[in-house]
């Protein structure tokens, strides 16, 4: 029996290793998922032997009292869990290409060379868009221009997405001071010379357990300014049902460019019929708005891109 009367289209989900393809697709016709966006991973622990990386970490770690001996192989773990390939994705893609859509991901941190690499890997298998991850890629948008450069350029020529990680992430990501590179305003400047390029800035700047909504304001004023540019709400359906939120959303932005997003399975306790009850309980919005927001904007934002 499904959860929702609504049909839903889930913008963010990640395909862990450790989740089935059983308990994935048993989860969306639950929920009632029509279509689902599968997003690669591209991470590599292997970042965290390089000095320079290391040591800001540590110091980073110790100043907010988060300093243990483990921290930093506890971290590697988390990215050896989180990485999915995009030969993974589009295999899940393929089996079942009418629901299941995928985005693959670059990690800019490696250059110009290795982005090259990955853009011909993504074009090969078919992929949707990439995807990009400052916080645990570790890299600077600002100081990897040229890398973000090949991507969009890439993107617009076969038109394809762009979805971008921004606010804090879970565990040492929490500290914002470790989250810096992924907020909206770090992309103004690539985002600004590609008009043409469908972006997502996925969690809409706002993901923090500590300070809830920390970077929306930059969020809305990037998607203010450039009408190809959306939120997805993964991790912060919150933003949907607090009304000092969702007012603000509203003023800025509008509902149109809002996707709903799950960010199933990772964070835990929550699955995707609570991601959804969340959108659907608000008293904020109207049932039209509903179902602009569990659906039609994604159909839209769908059309644009191959
Ligand atoms: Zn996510």
């Amino acid at each position: 029996m499904s959860s929702t009367n609504f049909e839903v289209i889930d913008f963010h989900v990640h395909p862990l290793k450790l989740l089935s393809k059983t308990l994935l697709m048993e989860e969306l016709d639950f929920c009632n998922v029509k279509k689902c966006v599968l997003l690669a991973i591209d991470v590599d622990h292997r970042i965290l032997d390089k000095k320079d990386v290391k040591s800001k970490m540590v110091k980073i770690l110790f100043d907010s009292g988060h300093w243990g001996l483990w921290a930093i192989e506890h971290i590697k773990c988390t990215l050896q869990l989180a990485k999915i390939t995009n030969e993974e994705v589009a295999s899940l893609m393929n089996s079942c290409p009418s629901r299941l859509i995928g985005i693959g991901s670059i990690n800019v941190f490696f250059g110009e060379n290795y982005v090259r690499e990955k853009i011909e890997e993504i074009k090969k298998l078919g992929l949707k868009g990439v995807k990009i991850i400052p916080t645990l890629q570790f890299f600077d948008p600002i100081e990897k221009m040229e890398e973000l450069r090949l991507i969009f350029d890439f993107c617009e020529k076969y038109r394809k997405l762009v979805l971008i990680h921004t606010g804090c992430d879970p565990g040492p990501w929490e500290d914002p001071r470790l989250s810096d590179n992924a907020r909206p305003s770090r992309f103004k400047q690539i985002i600004s010379e590609f008009p043409d390029v469908y972006v997502v800035l996925a969690h809409a700047g706002s993901y923090s357990i500590k300070f809830p909504g920390i970077w929306l304001e930059e969020a809305l004023e990037i998607c203010r300014k450039h009408d190809n540019v959306w939120i997805d709400i993964a991790a912060v359906s919150y933003l949907i049902f607090k009304r000092k939120f969702i007012r603000k959303i509203r003023e800025k932005l509008g509902i149109d460019r809002v996707l709903f997003g799950s960010d199933y399975p990772v964070i835990a306790g929550k699955a995707i019929k609570d991601s959804i009850n969340d959108v659907v309980s608000s008293k904020e919005i109207s049932g039209e708005e509903t179902e602009q927001i569990l659906r039609l904007n994604a159909l839209e934002i769908l059309k644009h891109i191959k």
